[in-house]
């Protein structure tokens, strides 16, 4: 039988009735930052904790990260840099979008202490036109990934009027280790850098600060490895898993006759196979891409999702798995390990991703908030 593993904090009255449990490690997100911070040396790492720590609550991952030592944190809208900064008051926080809206969108920097990464001429003007001298803020230079970013010419000449604290770039192929576009954007940043000789400069993310020295500059940005998403996925993932998220059965069949299963009936069963539906769909972020794709763990064996997903449901088939681990009530596990013991099998994030034909960025961004969440492993 799966045993759900112990609760640090007991589950509330709602969790009892929500359809998934997801138990989030914050020991983990530490020592994946801790393993960072470690690879970048005499160098800094910074946490991105942007679109709400990935799904995973940037309260709770601000403040564990803030506690394991890290200093300078970095969000995508000014409204999350707001809601952090009553968390980490006394970190640096800076905001990737810059002003959104004019010069009323420089309230929130002033009044909670961001700095804003400004990506262009015109963000560069509105914050020189209102912000005060001491004010700091970083410069967002392109290099090659023609998103956000100021151009190289501009990037000249804005050079001798501007002290920005910090000079960002942002790599395009930074997970595909030997993609030319990897050295052209070091030497295009390297140079651009050099003309800002005050500021700090920062290239890599995650996938970076494992290429090695040659991005890591000054500051990385990591967010997907503080995660435990592989940022190499060419190579074997070794950060620590962060997230368990397991589904409750609502019920199970055995099938007496040739049957099909779900919405298109793409799944086909025979008399004899055992059906498990549970209680989330693509409504909780489990992409209709993982229909009769992905699997779950279900009393230490692999089941296969059986047919569609749909919106609030999925039917595994679950003929392989031992009967007394078969019954209403039961849950499967999508993300982790069924239990916490040595050498339990473990379906990863980085496989649901695979499976549903995407990153584990979009799975974990996309986690439902019907599920009950728990954090374990947290200072508290
Ligand atoms: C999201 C983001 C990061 C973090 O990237 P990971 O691949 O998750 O490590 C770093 N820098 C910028 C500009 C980003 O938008």
């Amino acid at each position: 039988m799966s045993k759900i593993p112990p609760l640090e904090r007991p589950f509330s009255a709602s969790a009892a009735h929500a359809g998934g449990l997801l138990t989030i490690n914050l020991g983990a997100i530490a020592n994946n930052w801790r393993r960072m911070a470690a690879l970048m040396g005499e160098k800094e790492a910074a946490g991105v904790v942007k679109a709400n720590a990935y799904g995973l609550g940037a309260d709770a991952v601000g403040r564990v990260l803030a506690a394991a030592g890290c200093r300078t944190f970095f969000v995508a809208v000014p409204e999350e840099g707001v809601a952090l900064r009553r968390v980490v008051p006394g970190a640096v926080i800076y905001v990737l979008s810059g002003p959104i809206g004019g010069a009323e969108g420089l309230a929130p920097f002033f009044a909670a202490n961001l700095r804003p990464i400004l990506n262009s001429w015109e963000q560069v003007s509105l914050w020189r036109s209102h912000a005060p001298e001491s004010a700091a803020y970083g410069l967002h230079l392109e290099t090659g990934m023609n998103r956000l970013g100021i151009p190289q010419p501009e990037a000249y000449a804005l050079a001798s009027s501007l002290s920005p604290a910090l000079v960002i770039s942002h790599l395009a192929c930074a997970d595909i280790p030997n993609h030319p576009l990897i050295e052209e954007q070091r030497q295009a940043f390297s140079e651009l850098r050099a003309l800002y000789p005050t500021a700090r400069a920062s290239l890599a993310n995650s996938a970076g600060v494992l290429l090695g020295r040659d991005v890591h500059f000054d500051l990385a940005r990591p967010g997907i490895a503080l995660y435990g998403g592989n940022p190499l996925p060419t190579q074997p993932n070794t950060l620590e898993q962060v997230l368990t998220l397991q589904l409750k059965v609502l019920q199970v069949r055995r099938v007496d006759s040739p049957q099909s299963v779900g919405y298109g009936a793409t799944y086909q069963v025979q008399p004899g196979n055992w059906l498990a539906t549970v209680a989330a769909g693509y409504a909780d972020g489990l992409s209709r891409t993982l229909s009769s794709a992905g699997w779950g763990l279900l009393g230490g064996v692999r089941v296969p999702m059986a047919g569609r997903v749909s919106m609030d449901l999925i039917t595994f088939d679950v003929t392989n798995a031992p009967r007394q681990a078969v019954y209403e009530g039961a849950v499967i596990t999508l993300i982790g390990q069924e239990d916490a013991s040595e050498g339990t099998q473990a379906h990863s994030l980085d496989d649901l991703a695979r499976e549903a034909g995407t990153i584990p960025y979009e799975i974990l961004t996309s986690l439902s908030h019907r599920y009950a969440r728990r954090y374990v492993g947290g200072a508290s």
